[in-house]
């Protein structure tokens, strides 16, 4: 099972089990696994590759993985000899069976069962705009943990569940995602409650990691290339890191995967700074709105940190790609109209950047390339589950904020 030793991601120094950060140069905790060699096993979900997962044992109920298939229809619009689609989302004909309809599940399962491990007592406290907040939602309600949920009021309508819902409060916030975040913050630093922890959490990044690792468990390589829509840029950094363990394990190549990573402008702080354009005036376009996807806008990205998204481009001799609303679109319609499945917003952008790669040159026809469609299926799931809307529990602001917070332990469901 998943043993491992906890070290910054900079510099290598060994960290506590609880640390969320390097002491000395504020570097990513990363899980040194014990196992080196790839050897999934016979688990169902992410769970078969639970030696690189930081959890010691696993839930059958939780951890529906993403789906990796060779594309045909895609492939042949774009003239590419081995592109290969990952799918987190809903589609049964292939297997995917996430009903929250986006790889954020990759992320809530594990942390879910590192928690109940680690700090079985404490709350988990989330801010989330949309998908982190419904996959939570839906894995706390069949583990029973409980969890507290800060949401943007414009944000509340995105919220249900496939199943009962359970031990989840939600928190209706008067004001944009930045805000939920800072609530959160508030919350989970006192005692009995838990940080979601974000780029800084280990079992979320790894969960995310399996991507990669399903593609190697299939075909036996790592892609050359790999394509992804990126807000805080934790799943670019997540299949830097994994490919990182499968060099280490000797058996499949040398070279990990260059990341070809995908923000939607102008409401793109990673590409803004990959580019080295200081100003982050994203007010003046009153970001997030008008974005294709906002859920890919996040103003405080993990990019300079030691482990960060900054780290992995250069490692990976990767690039970030800004891409506006109509490229976006049109890519996503080519994607579910070649592969037939509806996909979420801010997957089409990362077809977009495929779409431009390819024209670019960026990419080579005959390169081997691993396109993360990290949502879909959203009307799929309608012709066999009925959602289970989440209703607000309680709503606050930064300013009323302090009473609020203390009330909502008590309100918790039981
Ligand atoms: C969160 C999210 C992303 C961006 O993920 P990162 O954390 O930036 O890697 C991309 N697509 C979907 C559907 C998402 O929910």
């Amino acid at each position: 099972m998943g043993e491992y030793t906890l070290r910054c991601a900079g510099c290598g120094n060994v960290l506590s089990y609880s640390a969320t950060s390097c002491p000395l140069d504020g570097g990513l905790p990363r899980a040194d696994y014990i196992e080196q060699r790839f050897n999934p096993r016979e688990l169902p979900g992410i769970w078969s590759f639970i030696d690189w997962l930081p959890v010691e044992s696993w839930n059958p109920n939780t951890g529906a993985s993403s789906v990796t298939y060779r594309s045909s229809g895609l492939a042949g619009e774009l003239g590419l000899g081995s592109l290969y689609i990952s799918f987190s989302g809903y589609w049964p004909e292939r297997g995917a069976l996430m009903r929250t309809c986006s790889f954020k599940e990759l992320e809530a399962a594990p942390t879910m069962q590192m928690l109940l491990e680690r700090n079985a007592e404490d709350i988990l406290v989330v801010a989330s705009a949309g998908n982190t907040a419904r996959a939570f939602a839906e894995v706390c309600s069949i583990t029973g943990q409980p969890l507290v949920l800060f949401v943007p009021a414009s944000s509340l309508d995105r919220l249900w569940t496939t199943v009962e819902p359970g031990r989840v409060l939600i928190a209706g916030v008067k004001g944009d995602y930045a805000e939920a975040i800072k609530l959160a913050g508030v919350l989970s630093s006192r005692k009995g409650f838990r940080p979601e922890g974000g780029a800084r959490n280990i079992a979320r990044r790894d969960g995310m990691g399996t991507v990669l690792l399903d593609h190697v468990r299939l075909f036996k390589s790592m892609p050359d290339h790999y394509f992804q829509a990126i807000g805080s840029g934790t799943g670019g950094i997540a299949v830097w890191e994994a490919s990182m363990r499968i060099v280490d394990d000797g058996r499949f190549g040398e070279r990990i995967p260059r990341l070809h990573l995908a923000q939607n402008t102008p409401c793109a702080p990673l590409y803004a700074m990959w580019l080295g354009i200081e100003e982050r005036n994203f007010d003046s376009y009153r970001c997030p709105e008008g974005m294709h996807d906002d859920v890919l806008f996040n103003r405080n990205p993990p990019y300079a940190v030691p482990g960060g998204v900054r780290d992995a481009l250069i490692s990976s001799r990767g690039r970030i790609y800004g891409i506006d609303n109509a490229r976006a679109a049109s890519a996503q319609r080519l994607f579910e109209s070649s592969e037939g499945i509806d996909i979420l917003p801010a997957a089409g952008v990362a077809v977009a950047a495929l779409v431009d790669a390819v024209e670019s040159g960026f990419v080579e026809s005959d390169d081997s390339i691993l396109l993360n469609i990290t949502g879909g299926g959203m009307k799929r799931l309608a012709e066999d589950h009925s959602r289970v809307r989440l209703k607000c529990d309680l709503m606050v602001g930064l300013e009323d904020s302090s009473d609020a917070l203390s009330s909502i332990e008590e309100m918790v469901p039981a």
